[in-house]
């Protein structure tokens, strides 16, 4: 495989296989074009598995997932300038939500772009890079690339994890070095994402907390399912007896069907618990900065009753909304093991009027759900297309589930349970639409398990292309289309009554289509009975398939779930 070279030399392309290699990553993300093309032709070749994309932002979006699903970065490679910034997007998406990723894009000339002198796609790519991620590093020696590597492998997982830029400059990828002095140049990173041990006494500031909750809940987020410390939460949970409720990435985590989750008492929860433990969930706009309504408090500005306990391995998260009264500071690992030390024998569980006036709202709430979802409307709607997803993943809990769109992603969230952990894959922190392909292709390329991405029409446009990649890479992936005619709702009128309202999209438009124009299965289901077969067809098959499902065009509200935080006009048109 090293046929170009002879056997005293190497040069910058084979140096990046060797250090990626080394290190243990054995798929790429990417899309080609100069100056990266004759890598990923190098690096398949090296045994590397690479997955080309259609759009970068795609191939990002899908370096992000895997870095999530696996906990070691996910790597994807652009051409400078225009793909560098596609990409970049999905960088900035990664360190936001603490997904481990490495971006690197080849740039143009360092002399050329320096002095402005107008190169192929000149950008300073570095220095835009910078401010949207954790860390970003440049290569100019080919006996440096090891070094670059490893500075980008432990910027990404260690501590926090996020997204790391790397830059590449087209004349290293050709720079020669003698063989030995490549060798010895590459580093194998030991412990890329070491343990960080909380101190004894924040451990028991709070135990001591917790102890005199009588109205304890533990919050667990998508940190807590990234950690990979499934067994030691799950024994704290059952152990301490609190209530808990998972953020939509920590669905899972704990199957949602477990007798101590309180989701289904949400907003009761939130009111009222007197002392709350955040598991790698942090207090931003998702859980209404840890004051206002939300909490108890009895104005919108107000803080609540509440006392927290923060665990979480950024020593500056703590106090970031309201002040956190606890900070446990470590790995989620290593600090919910102490603290499950620390419990020792004699814990005595949270009173029984607290649990039980949980339980007594789940009952309530989940009987009124299970009759909307028993409903079979003449036309499909959110419920009761979502009630058949729900029976789909009860079956094959192991599959993914992918999910974007507004109301698809509201009502799925709620409606349909997760079993495993870090089996929901969404549109996380900034509740971004595009992440549907990308996502759906990482999971099904790098686990072989079915993925079931359920996109609302408008979220599936963004990254719709990437159908292709999914067929030609024959991935297990059913996408399923919730196509209401637009956003949000499909009734939206130009109130001149010319041209079409800016929400909306061709009526009745064919997305099952688009996947057969590659090979794929598509399938329009316009029953509950009708997608029920489809989906089951497309798991037992294995085969691409895109279920273009209809949806009541009126059944959306604008904005979903999040209807507050979009300001309409007083005076209208
Ligand atoms: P959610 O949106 O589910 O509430 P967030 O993304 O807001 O979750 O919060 C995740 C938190 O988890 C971040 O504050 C991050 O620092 C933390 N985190 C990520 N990985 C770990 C880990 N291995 N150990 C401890 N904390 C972690
Ligand atoms: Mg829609």
């Amino acid at each position: 495989t090293t046929s170009m070279q002879d056997q005293e030399t190497t040069d910058g392309f084979h140096l990046v296989i060797d250090a990626l290699k080394l290190n243990g990553i054995d798929t790429i993300f990417a899309l080609p074009g100069i100056p990266i093309t004759d890598f990923l032709r190098q690096a398949q070749g090296e045994g590397v598995k690479v997955i080309s994309f259609r759009h970068e932002q795609h191939a990002g979006n899908a370096a992000a997932a895997a870095g999530f699903i696996t906990g070691k970065p996910g790597i994807c490679f652009t051409v400078s300038a225009p793909g560098f910034l596609n990409g970049l997007t999905a960088l900035a998406n990664a360190t936001t939500n603490c997904f481990p990723m490495i971006l690197i894009s080849g740039s143009s000339e360092r002399e050329v772009v320096d002095l402005q002198q107008g190169d192929y796609e000149e950008m300073d790519q570095l220095a835009i890079a910078k401010p949207l991620c954790k860390a970003a590093f440049r290569v100019l020696h080919a006996e440096d690339i090891g070094v670059g590597i490893a500075r980008a492998i432990r910027a990404a997982a260690s501590g926090r994890p996020g997204g790391v830029y790397l830059d590449l400059p087209a004349k290293l990828f050709a720079q020669v070095v003698s063989r030995e002095v490549g060798q010895r140049s590459l580093i194998k990173v030991v412990d890329p994402a070491p343990k960080q041990i909380p101190g004894p006494d924040a451990v028991q500031r709070a135990i001591d907390l917790l102890k005199g909750a009588k109205k304890p809940l533990v919050i667990l987020g998508k940190g807590a399912a990234y950690a990979q410390a499934d067994e030691a939460i799950k024994q704290f949970v059952e152990k301490t007896g609190i209530p808990y409720l998972p953020m939509s990435m920590a669905k899972g985590l704990l199957p949602d069907n477990h007798a101590q989750s309180a989701s289904a008492a949400r907003s009761y929860v939130l009111a009222e618990a007197d002392v709350v433990m955040l598991v790698g969930a942090r207090l931003n706009w998702l859980l209404s900065h840890g004051k206002g309504k939300t909490w108890g408090a009895a104005d919108s500005k107000g803080w609540g009753q509440q006392q927290f306990i923060q665990v979480d391995i950024s020593p500056t998260e703590a106090d970031s909304n309201v002040a956190v009264a606890a900070p446990v500071i470590g790995d989620i690992g290593s600090c919910i093991a102490a603290m499950n030390q620390a419990i020792g024998s004699s814990w005595s569980k949270p009173p029984s009027d607290w649990t039980g006036a949980i339980a007594e709202r789940k009952d309530k709430n989940l009987t009124k759900m299970a009759e909307t979802l028993a409903k079979n409307p003449p036309v499909m709607n959110f419920h009761s297309a979502l009630n058949v997803i729900r029976d789909t993943i009860k079956a094959n809990p192991d599959a993914y589930l992918v999910n974007e769109g507004a109301n698809t992603l509201d009502f799925a969230r709620s409606i349909v349970d997760m079993y495993e952990p870090r089996k929901r894959l969404d549109v996380g922190t900034w509740g971004i639409m595009g992440i549907g392909m990308g996502f759906a292709v990482a999971a099904a390329a790098v686990t072989g398990k079915q993925v079931i991405a359920v996109c609302g029409d408008s979220a599936f446009g963004f990254s719709g292309m990437e159908v292709e990649t999914v067929c030609r890479y024959d991935l297990p992936v059913c996408v399923v289309v919730f196509n209401n005619n637009g956003i949000y709702k499909g009734t939206d009128v130009n109130p001149l009554g010319k041209e079409v309202a800016p929400t909306v999209f061709v009526k009745d438009a064919k997305y099952e289509l688009m996947m057969e124009a590659f090979g794929g299965k598509g399938v329009r289901a316009a029953t509950p009975a009708e997608l029920k077969r489809a989906i089951d067809e497309a798991i037992a098959s294995g085969k691409p398939t895109l279920i273009n499902a209809i949806i009541d065009e009126t059944a959306g509200t604008e904005s979903g779930r999040i209807t507050n935080l979009n300001p309409a006009a007083k005076k209208k048109a």
